[in-house]
């Protein structure tokens, strides 16, 4: 298994700047920032990506990201944000250990920036492409 940035912060060989950490979570700023604020939620076991974490600590960061939002929020002043999860390199990750990005926005623009090609869902397609997904749960 490839070691990644994230491993060293957990084992704790590699500093950051905490702001939470519990038995199963680890958030802290991300070092190149988006917007100020920029925070990284992480659960304190590998897996790559979302689709390959365990239920326990799936459960762990979503219980505590509205917290930790809403900190964020009040610490910077933001009044919105994303929240961006990246999985494959395809799709943006860099690195290869589940994380989850607190990114403000603020009036000036920094933030993330989003493109967002919509598409129209028709059926049948919608209806195939639905029950072929649902099946699978
Ligand atoms: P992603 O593209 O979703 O994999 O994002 C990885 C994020 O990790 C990037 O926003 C990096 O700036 C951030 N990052 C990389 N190394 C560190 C580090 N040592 N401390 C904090 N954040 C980091």
């Amino acid at each position: 298994m490839a070691q990644t940035i994230f491993h060293r912060i957990v084992s704790g060989e590699l500093p950051c700047h905490r702001v939470y950490e519990d038995d199963h979570v680890l958030a802290f700023l991300d070092i190149f920032p988006l917007s100020r604020g920029h925070t990284l939620v992480i659960p304190k076991v590998h897996a790559e990506t979302l689709d390959r974490l365990d239920e326990e600590h799936a459960a762990a960061i979503g219980r505590v990201l509205p917290r930790i939002s809403r900190a964020v929020l009040d610490a910077t002043g933001a009044r919105a944000f994303n929240v961006l999860q990246n999985n494959g390199a395809s799709a943006h990750q860099a690195v290869f250990w589940v994380h989850f990005h607190i990114i403000p926005r603020y009036d000036d623009g920094s933030g993330l920036v989003i493109g967002w090609p919509a598409g129209k869902l028709a059926d049948p397609e919608g209806q195939e492409l639905a029950a072929r997904i649902a099946e699978r749960l």
